[in-house]
């Protein structure tokens, strides 16, 4: 055969994709390893998830439902949407690929921050267009940078917030400075796959960003099950936006992009506040005894509004990564995100973020400090 492969496709560097868990305990010889590297919710889901999804498969050989009716509308009355302003999506980054899709042409531009989550420069080279990346300062999105990086190639914008890998927020008042001084036709996009864990007074009023677009550059909100609702296996999320910009992003989805076990379980895990309001209340007890721990050895814990911490160990991430998994714990390095001495430490069980904490208090000793 002889391929003919666009440049924008052959330039991509595949995500070097995690080992098994299973792989890395018999790599290691450990055994009962914890996973605390992917903001996963530890818990198993909950009775009513379970439920709904057993009871759902004897109807397997139907396709799912293609406008996720129940869903959607469990959404709108909770959040006090129009079912028009809602767009789900196999994972929120389904709705990050089909916003590059639907307003990105190739050679246009879109604008992110470094570091932040990868997917947005994936799908924007996938697509052929063009990365604007603006390191961040000071550990928070420069909005002063990217605004000055606006220019009338510009499409979309990305913006994380909170932001992962820092767990750090935008403060709304530069928030709505920044929106004021971008142009009316560039779509911001907010994704607040973490908005559960931040404190209310931090969290955009989405209602009112997605109805006063006069004047002004539309926002569209990203959340997703994946985190506080702890379904990332079944892959579902969703966009808030205006209609407008919906009626776009229908065009150009997949007709069934959301499976039928994702549908029920959705559904199941919006109507189980018992389980959130737990997730939520005991996520902020790990984060409160972990920083505690990480301070006390000497470390640097930022400041987050997720459910993850991002960690100044004051020594070589990779090796501390590398020692803690002969411990069996898995936590994430960000040397490949640019800081060599911090890793990234999601909340586990209470059980867990002890074992995390003897296990660090072990490892970083053996450190060069
Ligand atoms: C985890 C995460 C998501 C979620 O992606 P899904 O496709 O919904 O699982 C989106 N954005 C950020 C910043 C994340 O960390």
């Amino acid at each position: 055969m002889k391929l003919k492969i666009p440049r924008h496709i052959s330039t991509i560097v595949p995500y070097p994709p995690g080992k098994p868990q299973d792989e890395l305990e018999r790599e290691y010889g450990v055994r009962n390893s914890i996973k605390l590297a992917s903001n996963e919710n530890p818990r198993s889901p909950s009775e009513a998830v379970l439920r709904a999804v057993s009871e759902a498969l004897t109807k397997l050989n139907r396709y799912p439902d293609g406008s996720c009716f129940y869903l959607t509308t469990s959404l709108a009355d909770k959040l006090g949407v129009s079912p028009s302003e809602i767009v789900v999506g196999n994972g929120s980054d389904d709705i990050i690929d089909c916003l590059v899709k639907a307003f990105v042409n190739e050679g246009e531009e879109v604008i992110s921050s470094h570091p932040s989550f990868l997917m947005y420069t994936k799908c924007v080279q996938v697509r052929g267009g063009i990365n604007r990346v603006v390191p961040m300062k000071e550990m928070h999105h420069d909005l002063d940078a990217i605004a000055a990086a606006v220019n009338e190639h510009t499409r979309l914008i990305f913006l994380d917030n909170p932001n992962n890998p820092t767990g750090s927020i935008i403060p709304l008042v530069d928030l709505s400075v920044f929106l004021s001084n971008v142009p009316e036709d560039v779509i911001v996009v907010l994704d607040e796959a973490y908005a559960d864990f931040m404190d209310d007074e931090y969290r955009p009023d989405a209602g009112s960003l997605l109805r006063n677009t006069k004047g002004r550059a539309a926002v569209v909100f990203l959340r997703t099950f994946s985190k506080a609702y702890g379904i990332p296996g079944l892959r579902v999320g969703y966009g808030l936006m205006p209609e407008e910009v919906a009626v776009c992003l229908h065009k150009v989805r997949q007709p069934f992009n959301v499976n039928m076990l994702a549908q029920v379980a959705a559904v199941a895990a919006l109507g189980d506040e018992t389980s959130y309001q737990q997730m939520l209340d005991s996520t902020r007890e790990g984060i409160e005894y972990l920083s505690g721990g990480l301070r006390k050895f000497g470390c640097v814990p930022y400041p987050t509004q997720t459910n993850f911490i991002l960690v100044d160990v004051k020594c070589d991430a990779d090796k501390l990564y590398d020692a803690m998994l002969y411990e069996g714990v898995i936590i994430r390095s960000m040397t490949s995100y640019g800081f060599s001495s911090c890793v990234r430490i999601s909340v586990g069980l209470e059980e867990e973020n002890i074992r995390c904490l003897n296990a660090l208090e072990k490892c970083l000793g053996m450190m060069e400090r």
